[in-house]
């Protein structure tokens, strides 16, 4: 995770929303497949160990409660909470080329729960204040209940993935052609 927080830039949500889809779907998700979907969101540059992933696996249970959340006072009570409890430390970071951004700063003694939660509740924070509600959701297809940031500005997302919306678009025209 690039722990880039800049508002309207959702990359760090979907690394956060990622992580908790993994963690529902399989409660023994090795410290492999995490170390692999942490690569793919850019960090942190070391080896989970089965301890580390047992952590990971705890600390993302937070994550899990705030984004079944749906009532926006509730989410910004529960992501205090987690503020309070981890600090983030934020600063502006300017990489090369890059305008400056938001990032997080992991105190030197963190842990893996600090780091996740600091880093996770301060970006659930800023999506949340930018959007005035919980711009998130869980999937409505039949048999996929997965979590997503919703990025649209006009109607509701109601499908965590472009795949998931074709899929349920193919079997209503398929009811409607056996009805008809
Ligand atoms: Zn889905």
């Amino acid at each position: 995770m690039t722990d880039d927080l800049s508002s309207g830039n959702p990359r760090g949500l979907h690394f956060i929303t990622e992580l908790a889809n993994i963690v529902r779907d399989d409660p023994q998700a090795s410290a492999a497949d995490l170390q692999a979907l942490l690569e793919r969101h850019g960090g942190p540059p070391f080896r989970l160990t089965d301890v580390d992933a047992r952590e990971l696996h705890q600390a993302t249970s937070h994550l899990i409660r705030v984004l079944a959340i749906r009532d926006e006072d509730t989410a910004a009570e529960a992501i205090n909470a987690l503020l309070d409890r981890y600090p983030a430390r934020p600063r502006l970071v300017r990489l090369p080329g890059r305008p400056w951004s938001l990032h997080t700063q992991a105190p030197p003694d963190a842990d893996l729960t600090h780091w996740l939660l600091s880093t996770s509740a301060l970006a659930l924070a800023l999506w949340l204040s930018e959007r005035g509600s919980c711009a998130w959701g869980q999937c409505s297809a039949p048999g996929c209940d997965h979590f997503f940031i919703d990025a649209g500005r006009r109607t509701p997302q109601r499908f965590c993935t472009p795949r998931c919306a074709t899929r349920v678009r193919v079997a209503a025209h398929r009811a409607q052609r056996a009805d008809g």
